[in-house]
């Protein structure tokens, strides 16, 4: 069954290229090698023996898409590609909402054009917004947004449920992620940052092998168990296997929303603690200023994905960090070039 990947050679398309591979599927991807690089396939083929068909293009060419969908017959498309920093969304608005929602437009009106009608939608926790409570349940209401980025993903979820709502035979999944980290267990796949981490995890890892100095802590003085953020870190493997159960939907048309997360809040402080754990020494810390725009803490509540998809995330946050640590070290400076 060949399935398209839009931004396949991502951190977590790459990922889901393989589960995809293990689990019998073909998976043929798209990417514009804006935030990845070619070699991530040779990457997949170490770990699974397979070179997917990889073709380089934007998904906001609509007659590059469509000259792909006329190459092949797709049973379903899990779309990851974009733009991903919440900071640079401030700052760049119109080209987050062009890659984003411009570009997840066009690819669903290719989509028709060719009549595949099963899609399979990165979305965020973000889309909860500031004003929920936690644990996030789908059926939260969504919006309160404080960046670009958050907005771009809350608009296409709405763009595709009204698509749904046209046309019937549609079957579209939205899949709302916490945060994703860790690395493939081989130390082959991880996350490849471009310049300064933003996230938590890969700075950490930048700290751990001495890249850089010190990791800001923003803030301990949140309404939390010790004060800094806590968060729902899910491992890109567990996240991976949540899309290959997800292409268990593609034959119930509608929309399937589902929050992708372990459940569990773990805060900066026992992040850094187990990376101290995986990687063997201390990591020097400093605490600033809350950053604009953090939320104290969320989490999710994971239970519809565990009744309708079978899927629960099965890797707790010392394997998660153990992972990244043996990625940091076999590649400290990413993927090699080409
Ligand atoms: P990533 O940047 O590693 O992967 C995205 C891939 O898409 C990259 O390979 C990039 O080159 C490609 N791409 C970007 N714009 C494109 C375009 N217009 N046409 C073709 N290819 C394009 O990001 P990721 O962490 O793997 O995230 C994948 C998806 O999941 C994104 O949509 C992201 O917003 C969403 N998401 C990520 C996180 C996270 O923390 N990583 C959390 C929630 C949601
Ligand atoms: N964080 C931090 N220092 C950093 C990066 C992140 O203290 O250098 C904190 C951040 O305030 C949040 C948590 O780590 O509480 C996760 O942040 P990340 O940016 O990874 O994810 P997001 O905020 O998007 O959920």
């Amino acid at each position: 069954m060949n399935i398209l990947v839009t931004g396949g050679l991502g951190y977590i398309g790459s990922h889901t290229c393989v589960k995809l591979i293990e689990a019998g599927y073909n998976p043929i991807i798209i990417d514009n090698l804006y935030n990845s690089k070619k070699s991530v396939l040779q990457r997949i083929k170490q770990i699974t023996s397979f070179t997917p068909q990889f073709y380089y293009g934007d998904i906001c060419d609509k007659p590059f898409v469509d000259s792909i969908f006329k190459k092949h017959d797709f049973t379903a498309v899990i779309h990851f590609a974009g733009l991903k920093a919440v900071g640079e969304s401030v700052i760049k608005p119109l080209e987050y909402y062009e890659k984003n929602v411009y570009g997840s437009i066009c690819l669903a009106q290719v989509m028709r054009d060719n009549n595949v009608k099963n899609l399979i939608f990165s979305s965020s926790a973000t889309v909860y917004g500031e004003k929920n409570p936690v644990p996030y349940v789908e059926s939260y209401p969504t919006g309160n947004i404080t960046n670009p980025y958050g907005w771009s993903k809350f608009m296409v979820e709405q763009s595709y449920i009204d698509l749904s709502n046209a046309e019937k035979e549609w079957s579209i999944s939205l899949l709302r992620y916490f945060n994703p980290v860790g690395a493939h267990p081989s130390g082959l796949m991880g996350e490849d940052p471009q310049g300064i981490p933003n996230n938590l995890m890969p700075y950490i890892s930048q700290v751990a092998i001495g890249k850089r100095e010190k990791l800001s802590v923003y803030g301990n003085d949140y309404p939390t168990k010790d004060g800094t953020g806590v968060r729902d870190y899910i491992r890109v493997e567990d996240l991976a296997i949540g899309h290959v159960a997800a292409l268990k939907q593609i034959n119930k048309s509608g929309i399937h929303i589902y929050n992708l997360g372990s459940g569990i809040g773990n805060s900066v402080l026992e992040v850094i603690a187990a990376y101290e754990k995986a990687c063997g020494h201390k990591l020097a810390y400093q605490i600033v200023e809350r950053r604009a725009g953090d939320i104290a803490a969320f989490w999710a509540d994971a239970s519809r994905a565990k009744q309708e998809l079978d899927w629960q995330t099965q890797y707790t946050l010392d394997e998660m960090a153990k992972d990244s640590w043996n990625w940091q070290m076999k590649n400290p400076n990413g993927y090699p070039n080409e």
